[in-house]
């Protein structure tokens, strides 16, 4: 009752064994165990979970866990399990048999924790049932999936927010690691939350020093072989753009150094990974695909050959230094060549509406656009030829959206394809100002994340603060013969 509070310290440390809280956990457990719907944005590894695990337990009763991923729900309920907790889940690699017995679970209230993926929501009767017995909370993980203007949409979350009034007075409690004042508004809005607290914290880290380096495309090969000649600077990893590009600098760094990329066989992969947290590999020159799920505390530098995609993601990728507190060093290349090469990507993924209409018709059996789409683009199977065939590769974005709408049953295709090619484009500006803009570094990463907590003090040590320390300075190429 009000008068008599739940002890969150002390469930903390029966329940899951931690002697204290993180930062920020114990005001958003305290918003949630009131009732209160929440909003909440850390960095990921900053320990969400827990914020929606206590708060469930000090209410009693059912909390209903919505999770984008199978991976990340499994991870989570044998976590939960291994701790004594009740948890069932239902998602699509689970037999009928299993989905069945966490529904009769549900219903008779014996479980404290049900896990589900989003697209559940749509299966005819499933939000019914859950209607029949409230849940006591509602966490929506990976929140920013909701948003077409987070980095990651998931058509399957855009109707989550229909099936969300029936299931309350439940507080919901919306997790995400990555997200924009404006995404924030939308995951709100969407979710329709009511006066949420939001807790947006955790994003500057103190032992980071942030260099951007404006430089020409030839050099950048050499000045990352040059910084990464010093043992203090590794072990390494160097993000850069293309499967040619990791490849090419992987031999130039020579011997400790691997390339690592989608395109390699599973088992050479599985390797560079094995070998790089052992140590026998001292840096990973990398595309995109790598370091999901690689925690290695002590990686001294990241580099990024290249401009990459979005600040979300340069976040993300910085983000893998110094996680054991030390100082680490991060450095960014670019210039305006890179600017113009995703701009060159997002015309080729986001050609215009009209050349997709063609291609679609011409893919009609293959694809199967929804009848809708094709009268809305008064498509037309004769108009056919050649260029199709190049379109399909060049249309695979718009495609993709495309599907997904369809796998939702969803009709405004158009509309949503204009807001995916204005979102991507605001995330290429977004980031060409961060790398151009004249400010403290972290800052300004800081700022981006709309950290609400962060007094946006100068870090003292990106090349903004403190130029002289920057490594640039120290670059002298050889003269060119
Ligand atoms: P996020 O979802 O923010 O990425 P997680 O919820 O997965 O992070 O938590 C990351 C790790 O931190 C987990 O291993 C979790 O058990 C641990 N953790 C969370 N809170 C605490 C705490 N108060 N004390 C110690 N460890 C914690
Ligand atoms: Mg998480």
């Amino acid at each position: 009752s009000d008068s008599d509070p739940v002890d969150l310290s002390v469930l903390l440390h029966q329940t899951f064994g931690f002697p204290a809280f993180r930062a920020n956990q114990e005001a958003v457990c305290r918003a949630a165990t009131d009732g209160r719907d929440v909003l909440l944005v850390m960095p990921t590894g900053a320990g969400k979970s827990l914020c929606y695990q206590l708060p469930a337990i000090a209410r009693g009763g059912t909390a209903l866990v919505i999770s984008p991923l199978i991976a990340l729900m499994d991870d989570q309920a044998a976590k939960l399990s291994a701790l004594g907790l009740r948890v069932a889940r239902i998602h699509s690699g689970l037999s009928r048999e299993d989905s069945r017995q966490a529904c009769r679970d549900y219903l008779d209230g014996t479980l404290q924790f049900l896990f589900i993926a989003p697209e559940r929501m749509r299966v005819p009767g499933f939000p019914e049932m859950l209607a029949k017995k409230k849940p006591a909370l509602i966490a929506i993980d990976e929140a920013h999936c909701i948003s077409a203007w987070g980095h990651d949409f998931r058509p399957d979350y855009r109707t989550l927010g229909d099936y969300l009034p029936a299931l309350r007075p439940a507080p919901i409690i919306a997790l995400t690691a990555t997200a924009t004042p404006t995404v924030q508004k939308d995951i709100a809005t969407q979710l329709q939350l009511h006066q949420p607290a939001l807790f947006i914290h955790g994003f500057r880290r103190h032992n980071l020093a942030i260099e951007v380096v404006e430089m020409s495309k030839p050099r950048r090969n050499e000045f990352t072989a040059n910084l990464l000649k010093s043992p203090a600077n590794r072990p390494a990893i160097v993000y850069a753009p293309s499967r040619k590009a990791a490849e090419e600098l992987a031999s130039v760094l020579g011997g400790s150094a691997a390339a690592y990329h989608a395109g390699l066989e599973p088992s050479v992969r599985e390797r560079v990974q094995r070998h790089f947290l052992s140590g026998k590999l001292e840096v990973v020159v990398a595309t995109i695909a790598f370091g999901m799920g690689i925690d290695k505390a002590d990686v001294r530098t990241v580099v990024h050959t290249a401009l990459p995609g979005s600040v979300e993601a340069y976040y993300q990728e910085i983000g893998r230094a110094g996680r054991d507190g030390q100082p680490s060093r991060t450095v960014l290349l670019h210039s305006y060549a890179d600017r113009k090469m995703h701009d060159f990507f997002l015309e080729r993924d986001y050609p215009p509406p009209t050349e997709l209409a063609r291609l679609a018709a011409a893919l009609n059996n293959d694809y199967q656009m929804p009848d809708i789409l094709r009268q809305r683009l008064k498509m037309d199977i004769e108009t056919f030829d050649r260029t199709a065939e190049k379109l399909v590769s060049q249309g695979a974005a718009a495609f993709d959206i495309a599907g997904n709408l369809r796998s939702t049953g969803q009709t405004n295709w158009r509309s949503s394809y204009d807001t995916q090619l204005a979102f991507r484009r605001s995330q290429i500006d977004r980031i060409v100002a961060f790398a151009e803009s004249p400010q403290c570094r972290m800052s300004a990463l800081v700022q981006h994340f709309g950290d609400t907590a962060d007094g946006l003090r100068p870090c003292g040590h990106c090349d903004f603060c403190s130029p002289e320390r920057a490594t640039a300075q120290t670059f002298r190429p050889p003269t060119t013969h």
